[in-house]
């Protein structure tokens, strides 16, 4: 979980946020997603498994990057395009689960702007 989120913000509720109010901002646009080498393992599995098409660009030293801007609609492969849901969000990689790991200007789950609160 977010080590930042906005107090009293479940993480149920983040992500009821992430999908319907910024519409998965973070997981789309000019973005890079950092993998270890085996949640690269795991990521390239579970496109797999999804017949999704995923670009992984090797690290020097292991693991990989997704840059969004390879992938269809400049979006994470993992991303549903219609719903906006982590299509792997129980396996979803750390990164991620850590995001925003600090106070973000603009991220009304991060703590700097009010959100209000509707579910
Ligand atoms: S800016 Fe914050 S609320 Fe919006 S998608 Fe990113 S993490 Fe979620
Ligand atoms: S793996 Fe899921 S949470 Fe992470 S960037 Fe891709 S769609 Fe977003």
């Amino acid at each position: 979980m977010s080590p930042s989120l906005k107090g009293g913000i479940t993480p149920e509720f983040a992500s009821h946020v992430c999908m319907n109010y910024c519409r998965a901002m973070c997981c789309r646009g000019a973005l890079v997603l950092s993998l270890s080498e085996a949640e690269a393992g795991s990521f390239q599995e579970r496109s797999d498994d999804l017949g999704a098409t995923v670009v992984l660009t090797r690290r020097d030293g292991g693991g990989a990057w997704v840059r969004f801007s390879d992938h269809e609609g400049e979006r994470c492969p993992m991303l549903d395009p219609k719903t906006f849901r982590c299509r792997i969000y129980k396996d979803r990689p750390q990164r991620c689960r850590d995001f925003p790991e600090k106070p973000t200007p603009g991220c009304p789950i991060s703590g700097s702007v009010q959100v209000e609160h509707t579910r």
